[in-house]
């Protein structure tokens, strides 16, 4: 374990927020603090893991690894059916049922539009085949239809493997790509709130976009969501070592000549039941039915225009 100042302003007096297990992969019985800086009032996770050790609270079975298939038209027929009234007669169905639930959620578009062999760069890209929230189709397996220059940057071992096997050229870390390549899209999809130090990933985003084009997606829980209002230990820790809200990316994008493009917030209704399922704070939507998910999901949509959603997109380019 570590003891850190802030990444943003390196101030290191800071105010306690809340203390938690690891209630979502229980990797360890031990407590972790997020903590909010007393200068700038970015929150994050102190103390915490060091590069070495964070990989033991990292689940084997940690779903952004994972190898299986994925089939474009079952999941097309999974969303569908989750979010319409016609998805709640397959109750009769069990298994079909609770699968369902996992795919109740709004209908973002995908602020990219990938061109022909343009540089991609995924950073924490996983084992390329599942995208978090995005689907198959911006997967970098995918983008390999439109691109031979599709990049990623995966710390684990297995994952590099199966983008090896894919003719994806992965690297262990930003600091293995040489400061010369410059990319046409770089993407951190749910990997800033994992990473040590958030600035060397915003410098690099500055050094490696390629031109005045060029853009980068950032996708990361908004601290400042509706569900950290109801409990701000809601949290997966201690893998998320910062707790961003917007105003947070707005400094960094500052201090790294970074403009903020698009800015959006959603949420989606089966974050609430699995949390209910393991959060004593959220027990209210503990076993949801398909139907309260969907009408859960219509008040979350509404929140989500205040920006007040769970997650946040940000699109970057060059501030010049
Ligand atoms: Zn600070």
């Amino acid at each position: 374990m570590e003891n850190v100042s802030c990444d943003y302003c390196c101030f290191d007096d800071y105010n306690i927020i809340c203390k938690q297990k690891d209630i979502v992969h229980k990797t360890s019985e031990d407590y972790f603090q997020i903590v909010r800086c007393k200068n700038c009032g970015l929150h994050y996770t102190n103390p915490r893991p060091n590069k070495k050790l964070i990989s033991k609270y990292y689940p084997k079975e940690y779903s952004f690894y994972r190898t299986s298939k994925f089939n474009s038209l079952k999941e097309l027929i999974l969303n569908f059916l989750s979010n319409s009234l016609f998805g709640n007669l397959f109750i009769i169905i069990p298994t079909v049922y609770r699968k369902l639930k996992n795919y109740v959620k709004p209908n973002i578009l995908y602020p990219i539009t990938i061109k022909k062999n343009e540089s991609i760069l995924d950073i924490g890209c996983g084992s390329g085949i599942s995208t978090h929230f995005w689907g198959h189709k911006e997967s970098l397996k995918n983008y390999l239809n439109l691109s031979k220059n599709v990049f990623g940057v995966e710390p684990n071992t297995l994952s590099q493997q199966i983008l090896k096997k894919m003719k994806i050229k992965v690297y262990s870390d930003i600091s293995d790509i040489n400061p010369t390549i410059k990319f046409d899209f770089i993407r951190m999809n749910w990997s800033l709130e994992h990473v040590h130090y958030p600035s060397r990933y915003f410098k690099f985003i500055f050094n490696h976009l390629k031109n005045n084009e060029s853009r980068a997606l950032i996708c990361i829980p908004n601290y400042g969501g509706h569900i950290y209002k109801i409990d701000k230990s809601n949290v997966e820790l201690p893998i998320h070592l910062y707790h961003f809200q917007y105003k947070d990316i707005l400094n960094y994008c500052r201090k790294f000549k970074l403009k903020i493009e698009y800015f959006k917030t959603f949420s989606y209704a089966s974050m609430y039941l699995f949390s209910g399922s393991i959060n004593e704070n959220l027990i209210k939507y503990k076993g949801m039915s398909l139907y309260s998910m969907q009408k859960l999901q219509k008040e979350l949509n509404l929140i989500d225009k205040k920006n007040q959603g769970n997650d946040m997109i940000f699109v970057l380019k060059h501030d010049l």
